[in-house]
């Protein structure tokens, strides 16, 4: 997809996000965009909606390159690592945001659906770190933020894959953040909480009324408010901050 030519004058650091056509990952690639990044994303199916997400971050100045493949596949995840830094240059943030769910009850819970939950969610953050961190350490600069959930920290009844895909972000971006740090490398965790995207818009209406009745601030939270805490973890604002997990939950962990 398209890319504004790149401005001799200005160097914008290069953001890597997954999951970027739709939700929060969307709002993140927008707003690493208004924050001054070039921003490149993955997505899976949904080449309108990544089309359209590169049209609203190049409106703010951005360069935007949209590639759709799985998250799953390293192979392919490795490849658009390196495609990015030869197109845009080298990566200084990363933000994983892609993920799915595939509930039921755990003893209905499907091998297949345990799996595909756990390859997208986990095995696919943890194949992009892998692939961003080398070039990070050897410039001894760059922040990591990967999009874990409430359902990682608390579990979630009906997401036994899910929960434990997010619980294993949280151990992998902490293990990652203490093997990176001495190279000025910082990882982060982001937890959201109920946030209206298409993932919850499905939700039946009785379990999204619960929900809100455990939620003290009232309300679901927006896509916007959770890139807003990426935004700062990525900046150098956060330049002390690593290893932390920050929950955009509305208060529901009280
Ligand atoms: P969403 O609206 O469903 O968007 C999911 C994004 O991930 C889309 O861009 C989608 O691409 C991409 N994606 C899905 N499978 C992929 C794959 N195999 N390979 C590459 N990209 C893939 O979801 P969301 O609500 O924004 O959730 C984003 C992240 O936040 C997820 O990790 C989710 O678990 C987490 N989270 C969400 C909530 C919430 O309440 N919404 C709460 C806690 C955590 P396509 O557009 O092509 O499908």
């Amino acid at each position: 997809m398209s890319s504004n030519p790149m401005s001799n004058a200005e160097v914008r650091p290069v953001a890597l996000v997954t999951g970027g056509s739709r939700g929060i990952g969307r709002a993140v690639v927008t707003r690493l965009a208004a924050d001054g990044y070039d921003v490149a994303f993955c997505y899976w199916s949904r080449s309108d909606a990544a089309e359209s997400c590169v049209g609203e971050a190049e409106a703010a100045g951005a360069r935007a390159v949209a590639t759709q493949l799985d998250a799953a596949d390293a192979d392919a995840v490795r490849a658009w690592v390196d495609t990015t830094e030869r197109e845009l240059g080298p990566i200084d943030t990363l933000v994983t945001s892609a993920g799915i769910v595939r509930d039921s009850p755990m003893m209905r819970m499907s091998e297949a659906d345990w799996h595909t939950v756990i390859d997208v969610n986990l095995s696919g953050a943890f194949s992009v770190c892998r692939a961003v961190i080398f070039p990070m350490l050897k410039r001894r600069a760059g922040s990591i933020v990967t999009i874990s959930s409430i359902s990682g920290i608390h579990g979630n009844v009906g997401q036994a894959n899910y929960s434990a895909a997010k619980a294993g972000i949280i151990g992998m971006t902490k293990a990652m953040a203490k093997e990176v740090a001495r190279f000025g490398v910082r990882a982060n965790v982001v937890a959201p909480g109920f946030i209206d995207t298409d993932m919850t818009s499905v939700l039946d209406p009785e379990l999204r009324e619960s929900a809100l009745g455990r939620i003290p601030l009232g309300r679901w939270g927006t896509a916007e408010e959770v890139a807003d805490m990426v935004s700062f973890l990525c900046s150098p604002r956060a330049a002390y901050v690593t290893a932390g997990v920050f929950q955009v939950d509305g208060g529901m962990s009280l």
